[in-house]
Order: C-alpha cells, then sequence, then structure tokens
C-alpha cells in the first residue's frame, strides 16, 4: 500500500491495523477490573505510577471496605493506606481517594459525573484520568493521553501538524487526535496505543522488526 502522507491519514491507517492487533471495545481492553463508574475511577487513580496488575491485586479488599463513595468519603486514612500501600505514593493515593468519593457523595450525588468539566473538579481526577472514565465505565467519547500515547502520536507522524513545542503537551496531544478520530472510537484509539506501546513500540527499545505498522511508516519513525 502506498504510504499515507498526511496526518489524518496516518491515523487512519494506525486505527485500522490496531484495531486488527487488539480487537474490543474499551471496557474490553481495559484491564483495570472494576464493576462500577466508582470502582474504575478508584482503580485508575491507583493506576498513577502502578502497574494495572498490582492495581488489580489491591482493589478486591478495597472495593469490599469500601463499597460506595459514601463508605469510601467516611474512611480512616490509615485503613486506607493499609489497603493501597503495595502501590506507591500511598499517603497520597488514599487521600485523593477519599476526597474523591467526598466530592462524588456531597457535590454530585453519589454518581460519578460524565462530564469532563465535572469530573476535572474532582480530587485526583485529571483529563486523563477523566477521559479514562467517560470512554471505560460510560462508553462516551474520551481520549487519555498518557506516556505511551504521546510517544506513539509523535512517532507515527500523527501530531505533525503541532508546533513541536506543543508535541509534549497532552492537553494539546489530545485536541490533535480528537480531530483525527471519530467520537466513539477515541478511548479505544488510546488503549490500543498503549497497548502497542507497552507490548512492541516501548520507550527505549522500540521492536520494530515485529511491529504491525512498520511497513507503511519506514522513515516517519526515524
Ligand atoms: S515501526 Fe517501530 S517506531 Fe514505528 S510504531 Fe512500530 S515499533 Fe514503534
Amino acid at each position: 500500500m502506498g504510504r499515507p502522507r498526511t496526518p489524518r491519514g496516518r491515523a487512519r491507517v494506525t486505527r485500522e491495523r490496531l484495531a486488527e492487533a487488539f480487537p474490543g471495545g474499551a471496557d474490553q481492553l481495559c484491564a483495570l477490573r472494576h464493576d462500577s463508574p466508582f470502582q474504575l475511577l478508584t482503580a485508575t487513580i491507583l493506576s498513577a505510577q502502578c502497574t494495572d496488575v498490582r492495581v488489580n491485586l489491591v482493589t478486591p479488599a478495597l472495593f469490599a471496605a469500601y463499597p460506595d463513595p459514601a463508605a469510601l468519603a467516611g474512611a480512616d486514612p490509615r485503613r486506607v493506606e493499609e489497603l493501597i500501600r503495595t502501590t506507591g505514593f500511598f499517603r497520597s493515593k488514599a487521600r485523593s481517594l477519599i476526597g474523591m468519593a467526598t466530592a462524588v457523595e456531597d457535590r454530585f450525588g453519589g454518581e460519578v459525573p460524565r462530564e469532563l468539566a465535572d469530573l476535572i473538579t474532582i480530587p485526583g481526577v485529571g483529563r486523563k484520568t477523566g477521559n479514562v472514565v467517560r470512554s471505560v465505565a460510560y462508553g462516551l467519547p474520551g481520549l487519555p493521553v498518557d506516556t505511551h500515547v504521546l510517544r506513539l502520536s509523535g512517532r507515527l507522524g500523527l501530531i505533525d501538524d503541532l508546533a513541536p513545542a506543543a508535541r509534549a503537551d497532552p492537553v494539546k496531544v489530545e485536541h490533535a487526535l480528537n480531530a483525527l478520530v471519530p467520537p466513539p472510537e477515541r478511548g479505544v484509539f488510546s488503549l490500543r496505543l498503549i497497548l502497542h506501546g507497552r507490548a512492541t513500540c516501548t520507550a527505549r527499545a522500540p521492536a520494530c522488526g515485529r511491529c504491525g505498522l512498520a511497513d507503511f511508516f519506514p522513515s516517519a519513525h526515524q
């Protein structure tokens, strides 16, 4: 096939190839175990600087101890710290979790909000976490930009239209990608980039020799 010459063309081929490599919807591809938006929000806050596998080890006991925002809002911080200790940064994460639950309970009637503008007012919740909740828990448009999405967007030439200084800015990259990805696909596209970034296009040693995207971008990555 001919090599796509524009970010839009490259985004289209990337979407197609990664959809073949990682089939399924956002709810299936998200590795954080959860049964509700509240549980997903909790797990996503815990996943900062921590693997999904480790988060999944601690959340069953956490969810059993605090099954809803009201319970977590009234939690003893030391007990929460104990339960989440192995995820790292456990003191600040415990503060965020209790603050999040308090905000959800007091300001949103115990329901995790759906709008990004509301989500980012909650302690511990930025655009990335808010977009995870929107896309995975609610099936709404939302494109989380993490370190993998930033790196791959640059390597794949998806953000060539941004000024070089803007290519490291997650908000600017999110908006640039939103212009290239149809709303229903945004969350799952982010998850697929993350999976590809972990498995193949790693930060230090991208495995271009076995990459399903290498044939049509051979020089866009240098
Ligand atoms: S060809 Fe290499 S740099 Fe490009 S997406 Fe694949 S692994 Fe990453």
